[in-house]
């Protein structure tokens, strides 16, 4: 998509810092972090929102959960704790038309949401 931003800082179009990388997707650092440890996933291929999930695609989220254990590692979060964040659409507060997980942790993270 030649307007969105992700697959802009996929295609390293746009900088970001990144701290994994593979065939399938990057995890970067948010731009605006909501706690000590605010790690944005995302695949490389364009999907819009968790609606656009289906059997065709639905790999990249099974590689994504995978990954998830492995960054929380790199992090130091494995053991303390953390939340996978995924918003869809205007109520769920997504702002970015490309389907990523947000890896949040590092403090104790206030549950229920607002
Ligand atoms: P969401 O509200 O779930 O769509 O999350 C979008 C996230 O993308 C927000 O947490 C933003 O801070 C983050 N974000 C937006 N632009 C960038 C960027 N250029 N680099 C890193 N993170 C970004
Ligand atoms: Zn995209």
């Amino acid at each position: 998509m030649d307007d969105c931003i992700f697959c802009k800082i996929a295609n390293k179009e746009i900088p970001s810092k990144i701290v994994y990388e593979d065939d399938k997707v990057v995890a970067f650092n948010d731009i605006d972090p909501k706690a000590p440890v605010h790690v944005l996933i995302i695949p490389k291929e364009h999907i819009p929102s968790p609606n656009h999930i289906n059997s065709g695609n639905s790999t990249v989220s099974a590689h994504i959960a995978s990954i998830i254990p492995k960054l929380a590692k790199q992090f130091d979060i494995y053991d303390s704790g953390y939340r996978v964040v995924v918003n869809c659409g205007k109520d769920g507060g997504q702002t970015v038309g490309h389907l990523h997980y947000h890896l949040l942790g590092g403090r104790n993270l206030d549950w229920p949401p607002g």
